[in-house]
């Protein structure tokens, strides 16, 4: 635990070194004599827990927190600070579920998202859209929206995220390849700048602002409201695994089954996943998903065809009372198309609620077992899909086929048509029609898995960039501008403009160690 916690120190030293702290001092002194002071902590308890996140290999506190009540509150702070002799720092925070401190704040202000939606249900249904609070989350836009008989169309697995936070990314699912990612499905923003401005803007008013901010990793501004387009709901959900050992078969089904032709036909949502064979040996007995006689079944079929890793689709076929007697012969069809290893269906029918929901139980288990809050090494890859398959051999069969940690690993392709290229979220730049997702979603139960899972991160960042994979990073990362400019390409000029416009201090969200604060 020592060494851990001697690793920890000098990494976390090492990185706030290079986040640009507050100036000697700490907080100019009249912050708390502001209309809002009450709003403002400074106790060590509230600055613990803003100085954190999901990763839990990054840390810094900040010198305060804010809990709004309004978004003229934050308003308030940011004018403040942009009007000091010397700017603080200012980050939003939703739920803290980013892996490498971007909602941090070293030596500034934490805003505490969560604080504006607790005296008010900022949840507003209409016709074919939803006004919800930035600080709302999705399952609670979910909840909200089905007692209306109505959903938004594009989800993340996981829902215990903000509207905020999943929209400063890009919010990607198994729904991407037909709606595009959730970004794709805002009509408008409510922002508030980092020049303490509060704007409405959407595509046909303040445009700019509105697709810098999708997508823009809280470096433009702060979003306090978005409203997001709703279709009706379904109810039920045929859900459904099927297992390969090729990895051609799967792709070339993963992408039959997001192509046109198929979608509409086909099913909801189409996402995989990959096993490495020691995961299926090694790993849990059971899943929520899998029994145990499945596991068994599907690690005799890795050891019988010798493959060193088994792929699943991961499909979706929603249905209602009207449609549920059509939906056996529905999903016949479709599989009838497939390649899956023959047999190799496992299916279960859930509640629409319960499918979107899903890993929460997943969460409720990795947190029985201690294992839901350790660090995550996490690295997120949009891959093009004319490279999908070296990514296989040299990564998930080359540099991964070592131990077995606890994780998942995702691959599944969406349509890079349904991506707005005036958005900041950025894909890869050989815009072909199709791309993948690759999440290397590890967790590490010690501090040598922890070295371990990072040095592999850099092999594989190693491999893609030697073999001239042009992948780009989701969630990215990066400890220098010059990772942010290759990351950004054509659009990292622009970029600055909008930074010089909407944060010209460049206070917001230093986390993400895009911009410095100017000296
Ligand atoms: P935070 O971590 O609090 O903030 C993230 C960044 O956004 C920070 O830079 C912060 O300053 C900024 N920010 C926060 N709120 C706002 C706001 N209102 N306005 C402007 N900027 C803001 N992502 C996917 O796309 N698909 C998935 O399926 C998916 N699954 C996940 C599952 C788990 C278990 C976890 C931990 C993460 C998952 N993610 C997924 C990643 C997740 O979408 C991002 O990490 C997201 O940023 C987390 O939201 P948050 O509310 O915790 O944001």
């Amino acid at each position: 635990l020592a060494a851990f916690l001697l690793c920890m120190a000098s990494f976390l030293s090492a990185v706030a070194g290079q986040l640009r702290p507050m100036p000697a001092g700490g907080l100019p002194s009249d912050l708390v004599a502001l209309g809002m002071a009450s709003k403002i902590q400074t106790d060590r308890n509230s600055t613990a827990r803003a100085s954190s996140d999901f990763g839990r290999m990054v840390e810094a506190a900040p010198e305060a927190v804010l809990q709004p009540a309004t978004a003229a509150d934050i308003a308030e702070l940011i004018r403040f600070s942009t009007s000091s002799p010397v700017p603080f720092p200012v980050s939003p925070r939703g739920q803290g579920h980013s892996v490498r401190g971007q909602s941090l704040a070293p030596g500034g202000v934490v805003v505490d998202m969560r604080a504006l939606g607790r005296g008010d249900h900022r949840i507003n249904v209409s016709a074919d859209y939803v006004d919800a609070g930035g600080e709302q989350l999705w399952v609670d836009v979910l909840r909200g929206t089905l007692t209306h008989g109505l959903a938004p169309c594009a989800w993340t697995d996981y829902l215990r995220l903000t509207v905020g936070g999943t929209l400063s990314n890009a919010g990607i699912g198994g729904q991407a390849f037909r709606h595009g990612p959730q970004i794709a499905n805002v009509h408008e923003l409510d922002v508030v700048t980092g020049t303490g401005e509060m704007v409405t803007c959407s595509p046909h008013k303040r445009k700019d602002l509105f697709f810098a901010v999708l997508g823009g990793l809280g470096q433009f501004g702060i979003i306090t409201r978005a409203r997001i387009a709703l279709e009706p709901a379904p109810k039920q959900v045929r859900w459904v695994r099927l297992a390969y050992s090729d990895v051609v078969a799967f792709t070339r089904d993963q992408e039959l089954l997001i192509s046109k032709q198929a979608s509409e036909a086909g099913f909801d949502y189409v996402e995989g996943q990959v096993q490495l064979n020691r995961t299926l040996t090694e790993g849990p007995k059971s899943t929520p998903f899998f029994s145990e006689a499945d596991i068994n079944r599907l690690a005799s079929l890795a050891s019988e065809t010798g493959s060193r890793a088994i792929y699943f689709i991961e499909a979706a076929m929603y249905y209602d009372e009207t449609t549920a007697p059509y939906v056996d012969q529905k999903l016949e069809t479709v599989l009838a198309q497939l390649s899956f290893v023959p047999g190799f269906v496992f299916t279960k029918d859930v509640t629409y609620l319960q499918f979107l929901d899903r890993v929460r139980v997943e969460e409720v288990v990795l947190r029985s077992a201690g294992v839901w809050d350790v660090p995550h090494p996490w690295l997120n890859l949009f891959i093009p899909r004319s490279r999908i398959l070296d990514f296989d051999a040299g990564v998930l069969k080359g540099i991964l086929g070592g131990d077995n940690p606890v994780g998942l690993i995702l691959m599944y392709p969406m349509n890079t048509a349904k991506w707005n290229s005036q958005m900041t979220a950025v894909t890869p730049p050989t815009r072909e029609d199709v791309f993948y997702t690759v999440g290397l979603l590890r967790s590490a139960l010690s501090t040598n898995e922890l070295e371990r899972l990072q040095r592999e991160n850099q092999s594989v960042l190693a491999f893609c960039d030697k073999e001239g994979i042009e992948c780009k990073q989701y969630l990215p990362h990066y400890t220098c501008q010059d990772g942010w400019r290759r990351h950004f390409g054509p659009k990292w000029r622009k970029i600055t403009q909008l930074k010089a416009k909407y944060d010209p201090h460049a206070i917001m969200s230093p986390g993400q160690r895009i911009f410095q604060l100017p000296s």
